[in-house]
């Protein structure tokens, strides 16, 4: 048995670090990763713990001090699961404790130790007169927790059982538990559907590749145009692996639509076999969720990204549904992880499959199961529902006679058709706010926000401009601040002004909006939702937040305000994004027995993504696409790295970005990887400046797969950065702006 154990701690202001404990020989035999301990740590006392691994060395000058007490036996994680955490800590080039901090959240380090109960006031009859003043004392407060009371009526424990057995005070465990699920528990499961003929051949198809003796541990693409019956296909699939004695992992891209997986789920598994997991379950239902995964006890565990670092056992496959979202990576903080390719690394481990499932795949995702013959088609919709009509407006001709220059004719009358038959309609406006900018008309200055090299944006709600990168607002200057005249003016086409036009337009319909502004309570975007499900709605103006996911069979009208602007983005997946937004939000119409229909209004009708768009044809997108990747080394032909340099001090950030890659480069010419591991810029950021800070990038493609990112990673930690310029590293950033 080693003498040390490393143990993870949270500290106020040092945040999360590891230090080693000496193991007392009679904590030897039960001592194990994963556990909770309690360790003393300073001045601040014995502070809860995790122990995460250990070591018989310590450097002579430590002297380590000793593991108090283990505070819980079962241990929360296992060796493995270390090992997959240190996988993300390498790829995403980030440090462990990092990724251990995000993965394992350290909260459940508090819950382990509260064995604590709450007190509550009920009477105070027949008490002393000591009694009375105490009972006063909570009845003032109301119900709180026993120790704040002890400490505060400076009482003992023995008086409060005494009042307790009195019937003067109720004590309750903290924090009852209870199971989202549980409005579920009196519905009878119902079995699942039988499948038809394409959901049957794609079922064979995978598995087939499941059960084969030569599977790689590549992912298999379930590529099946918007409802065609995708989620019974792997309802299938759910009841084979559970039925087999193992566990399935299923994400979804956000909560919204995991909360909905997980009712489905419930309705067809029960409610006893199934969790749901993500960032924002309360504390108590996540340890409560965390402990029955670490005893086997839950079958299918649905998520979001974060879902992922769950510590689910015997998994035996796992599912990623709508796997070309973004929200899959997280951007910020660190570690800047891609829960689909976690996923990957955490079915290697599991040797299980993994399925992705979309209606338009990520590129490379695409390009490698159609490579590896791992791909699985559904190109009809279940029924044979046929797909809707997708007709293009060119603004060019209609903007004139367009309602505001923004509405056009054809879209007016559609949506008066669909109204008049009683159903629903969906419009998309990619951009929140009231315009998208706010210019001179004199001398074309655009008002940019103080902070950030970004135009401000109106807001008709709160009369004020705000910056949409540091979240700051000022009021509409009443004259040009460079040239004085008073010609400022607001352009472009936001949600706000979009809501404002329809209501113009259809005064009597029920008219609402969604978009994060006006979604500060996290339940209200599920709210909406449900109202726009129920039929309260008849027009649902939102950002790319509704494309995803509804299936409302009444909405027989989706029209796209302005296809252009998901395109106009400086970055090379914005072609892609742009494709993606489009078809799928062309998927929310006529999903049910009515033949649905789709406007794209564009001032660029042949762009080949929107054309592809219409024909609602990937694979012709694909094609293109796939071609300027590689004629350019974009992924998938390379895998992007991106190193950030930001500070206040503009000349210092610069230095800093020349001076790493001059120094990167001279390594990867002396190494002479120069071809497999190609190094852009610096340069500045398309996004010159944010909350102050002005920044650089530099762009590594690397055509080594991990070895490039252990070549980096390596690079790095002999890099010591200015204290004033702060390095960010995005591996497979969503973006490059
Ligand atoms: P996707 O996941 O591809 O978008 P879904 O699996 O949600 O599609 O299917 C679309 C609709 O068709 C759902 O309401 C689903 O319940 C229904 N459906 C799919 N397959 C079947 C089936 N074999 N039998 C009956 N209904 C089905
Ligand atoms: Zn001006
Ligand atoms: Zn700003």
């Amino acid at each position: 048995m080693p003498k040390y154990a490393l143990a993870l701690v949270n500290i106020k202001g040092l945040g999360v670090k590891t230090f080693s404990y000496l193991i007392p020989d009679e904590m030897k035999d039960e001592i194990q990763v994963g556990q909770a301990i309690l360790v003393p740590f300073g001045r601040q006392g014995l502070i809860n713990a995790f122990c995460v691994g250990f070591s018989d060395y310590l450097p002579e000058e430590i002297k380590a001090k000793k593991i108090n007490k283990i505070l819980d036996k079962t241990p929360l994680f296992s060796l493995e699961y270390l090992k997959l955490l240190e996988w993300v800590a390498n790829y995403y080039i980030c440090d462990f404790v990092t990724v251990l901090n995000t993965a394992i959240p350290m909260k459940l380090i508090e819950k382990c130790s509260k064995t604590e109960k709450s007190i509550e006031y009920l009477s105070s009859e027949n008490t002393t007169k000591r009694q009375k003043e105490i009972l006063d004392l909570l009845k003032e407060k109301g119900k709180m927790s026993l120790i704040e009371f002890e400490r505060l009526a400076k009482t003992t424990r023995a008086t409060v059982m005494k009042l307790a057995d009195a019937g003067c005070v109720k004590l309750a465990d903290e924090e009852i538990y209870r199971n989202p699920l549980e409005i579920f528990a009196d519905q009878k499961v119902e079995p699942l559907y039988d499948l038809n003929d394409e959901q049957t051949k794609v079922y064979n198809e995978i598995n087939k590749q499941i059960k084969s003796k030569t599977r790689k541990n590549e992912p298999l693409l379930l590529y099946g145009v918007t409802a065609s019956g995708k989620t019974e296909v792997y309802f299938k699939l759910i009841k084979d692996t559970i039925d087999s004695g193992k566990n399935v992992l299923f994400l979804a891209p956000e909560i919204a639509l995991a909360s909905q997986l997980t009712k489905r789920l419930a309705r067809k598994f029960g409610i006893n076999d199934v969790a749901i997991w993500h960032s924002s379950i309360s504390d108590g239902e996540r340890y409560d969720v965390w402990q029955k995964l670490y005893k086997n006890e839950i079958k299918i565990l649905a998520g979001a990204r974060s879902a992922v670092f769950a510590p689910l056992k015997n998994i035996g496959l796992i599912i990623i549904d709508e796997e070309h979202e973004n929200a899959y990576k997280q951007t910020t903080p660190a570690p800047r992880y891609d829960a689909r390719k976690v996923a990957r690394k955490l079915a290697e481990f599991h040797n299980c499959p993994l399925i992705l499932g979309s209606a338009t795949p990520d590129i490379e995702s695409y390009y490698r199961a159609s490579n590896m013959k791992l791909l699985s088609e559904m190109p009809h919709r279940f029924n044979n529902a046929p797909v809707a009509q997708t007709s293009v407006i060119n603004m060019q001709n209609h903007s004139r006679q367009a309602y505001r220059g923004v509405i056009s004719i054809p879209l007016q009358t559609a949506i008066k058709e669909t109204l008049e038959k009683g159903q629903q309609v969906i419009l998309l406006i990619n951009r929140r706010g009231y315009s998208t900018t706010t210019q001179c008309q004199a001398c074309g200055q655009v008002i940019e926000c103080e902070n950030c090299s970004i135009p401000m944006i109106w807001h008709s709600d709160g009369m004020e401009l705000k910056c949409h990168y540091c979240g700051k607002t000022k009021s509409f200057p009443e004259v040009c601040p460079k040239c004085g005249s008073n010609a400022l003016k607001n352009s472009g086409t936001g949600t706000q002004k979009i809501e404002i036009l329809i209501k113009e337009l259809f005064a009597d319909a029920r008219i609402e909006r969604i978009d994060s502004d006006i979604l500060q309570k996290k339940t209200a975007h599920i709210e909406l939702l449900n109202r726009f499900q129920s039929g309260e709605i008849d027009i649902l103006i939102g950002t790319q937040m509704i494309a995803k996911g509804l299936d409302n069979p009444n909405v027989t009208l989706v029209g796209v305000i302005s296809a252009d602007a998901s395109f106009n983005l400086p970055d090379y997946r914005a072609s892609e994004r742009g494709f993606q937004l489009l078809t799928q939000v062309a998927g929310r119409s006529g999903r049910g027995k009515f033949l649905g229909s789709v406007i794209f209004q564009t001032y660029n009708p042949d762009f080949y993504a929107i054309e592809s768009a219409k024909a609602q044809d990937y694979k012709t997108f694909y094609s293109t696409e796939i071609a300027a990747r590689e004629e350019f080394d974009y992924p998938p032909f390379s895998q992007v790295i991106r190193l950030v340099l930001s500070s206040e001090n503009e000349f210092r950030a610069e230095k800093s970005a020349q001076e790493i890659a001059y120094r990167l480069c001279s390594i990867i010419e002396k190494q002479g990887v120069s071809e497999r591991l190609i190094v852009l810029g610096p340069s500045v950021c398309v996004i010159e400046r944010i909350q102050n800070k002005h920044r650089f990038q530099i762009i590594i493609k690397n055509k080594m797969d991990e070895k490039g990112h252990m070549f980096i990673s390596k690079f790095m930690q002999r890099i010591t950065m200015p204290k004033d310029v702060k390095l960010t590293i995005d591996v497979d950033p969503i973006d490059i702006l």
